[in-house]
């Protein structure tokens, strides 16, 4: 018999339209799609997700908030009694939308904030007064005891803005997101996209608050784009230890002309599993030929992966990051063990090569790089 996976949540782009032109936008947002899901087939796919057993649906865009059924569908995800998430660029909005946002009683609403000041949030989302906008629709939604939280795109353009957003976020009890972003979008030129070594001093800089501050006063994630194995960035994320990516394991992701992906970062249609038009989304999960990238396909590690004592568990961390930079599953270049394993080698060498005069502290170092390396000497 086949094995069971159980939805947890849904990712449901309910428009690609949006009213912004975001540079990072990795599915490249502005138009709506041609033949984008009715309130009927909206309908149907919330009952049809409460069936297939998920639990937590998040509206996202384009711009949720443009779409002419949004409040519908939240209303019908909630009355079906499945948590609600809106990811939202928070600039489409009036005075009644933050007492009908409450009235959902959402688990998060989720706001893009990419810059500490104007001139970088506005330069990435490609709208001149995004900013403003944005940051008082943050304030109006925390006045109204919203669930906010803030969601941060890094590239070379606004890495250096980290600082300043978390004096924006530190104490107003809004949970923060940290991603990193790619370059599936049309948009978005390859050279902002971050280095290997820019790309773990952004894991160093969440370890860093997420030691340094209480997590009721600023809870910080690093999204699943980001990990895994170190050994000395422990907490980017809420798991303790990586499960491995859940496109099709325990996530779904519906686009608004009905496609269903395993995940919507995987912006490719080779990762297309079916279209609600055709099929409901209860076969599609439950089909045993699906997501088989991650599902029943024999993983075969990537270079990047190859040989590495995590893989079993692991199954080469992000596919949307393997995917990116190197155009195979299974490969991601940019884990965080990988990139320790380059940055220690040399000083592990170091520490060998004066093994004789080591004082115990040094030597407690050398215990650490073995554990850390399995004891092999490179
Ligand atoms: S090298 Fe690959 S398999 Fe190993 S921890 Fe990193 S992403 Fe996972
Ligand atoms: S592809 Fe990456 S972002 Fe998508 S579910 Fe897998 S780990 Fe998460």
């Amino acid at each position: 018999m086949s094995k069971k996976f159980n939805l947890l949540s849904c990712v449901w782009e309910l428009t690609l339209s949006c009213n912004l032109n975001c540079i990072h936008c990795g599915s490249t947002a502005g138009k709506k799609r041609d033949n984008e899901l009715n309130l009927d087939e909206s309908f149907n796919l919330c009952e049809d997700l409460k069936k297939t057993g998920c639990r937590s649906v998040a509206l996202m865009g384009g711009e949720p908030l443009i779409h002419k059924n949004f409040w519908s569908i939240a209303e019908k995800i909630r009355e079906l009694n499945m948590n609600l998430c809106i990811i939202t660029n928070g600039t489409v909005y009036d005075d009644t939308t933050f007492k009908k946002l409450k009235s959902l009683s959402p688990e998060a609403v989720a706001t893009s904030l990419d810059g500490a000041s104007e001139e970088t949030h506005d330069k990435i989302r490609g709208v001149n007064g995004s900013f403003k906008k944005t940051t008082n629709f943050i304030n109006r939604a925390l006045k109204e005891g919203l669930p906010v939280s803030v969601i941060t795109t890094v590239s070379k353009l606004n890495i250096s803005e980290l600082n300043g957003l978390k004096d924006f976020i530190k104490g107003k009890k809004i949970a923060w997101q940290i991603q990193t972003a790619g370059a599936e979008g049309e948009r978005f030129p390859a050279a902002y996209l971050l280095d290997e070594n820019e790309f773990y001093s952004v894991g160093l800089f969440i370890e860093m608050l997420r030691n340094n501050y209480d997590i009721s006063d600023m809870p910080v994630i690093g999204a699943h784009d980001m990990g895994y194995n170190s050994c000395v960035i422990k907490h980017t994320a809420l798991y303790e230890k990586w499960p491995g990516c859940q496109a099709g394991m325990s996530v779904v992701g519906i686009r608004s002309n009905g496609d269903v992906l395993g995940c919507l970062s995987l912006n490719n249609e080779k990762f297309i599993e079916g279209n609600l038009r055709n099929r409901s989304l209860y076969d599609i999960w439950n089909d045993e030929n699906s997501f088989s990238y991650n599902r029943t396909d024999l993983k075969k590690p990537g270079k990047s992966c190859s040989g590495c004592k995590y893989f079993s568990d692991c199954g080469g961390g992000c596919m949307e990051m393997s995917f990116m930079k190197t155009g195979e599953l299974h490969n991601d270049p940019y884990c965080f063990y990988r990139i320790e394993k380059k940055l220690f080698n040399p000083i592990k060498r170091y520490f060998l090569s004066f093994r004789s005069s080591f004082s115990g502290h040094s030597r407690e170092r050398l215990e650490f790089l073995n554990k850390f390396f399995g004891g092999t000497r490179k």
